[in-house]
């Protein structure tokens, strides 16, 4: 993690978000609402966007990339990229 700063990345964030919140999107990975009232980040349930393929394996900030995650999906996710043995059956399924 780290450089996920790009000014395209922030509005496509922001975006996002905002679709998110109009169409009461789910979260990509497990299908849950999200907590939009939760001002915590780091709160299990709120709103991130993560990258479906990671930057650092070359994946862009461009829209198609990016996929509303909650915080504590998106980091279960980075933890698996990390040890890709524990990955199986794991499946994410687009619901939107
Ligand atoms: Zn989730």
């Amino acid at each position: 993690m780290g450089s996920h700063d790009s000014a395209l990345y922030q509005r496509n964030r922001a975006l996002l978000r905002r679709r998110a919140v109009m169409n009461d999107m789910p979260c990509f990975y497990c299908g849950m609402p999200f907590d939009f009232n939760t001002r915590r980040t780091t709160a299990p349930l709120a709103f991130t966007v993560d990258h479906v393929v990671p930057v650092a394996a070359g994946g862009t900030d461009r829209l198609e990339n990016l996929v509303p995650a909650h915080y504590r999906c998106n980091r279960a996710k980075s933890d698996t990229l990390v040890t890709p043995q524990k990955a199986t059956g794991r499946k994410a399924t687009r619901r939107w």
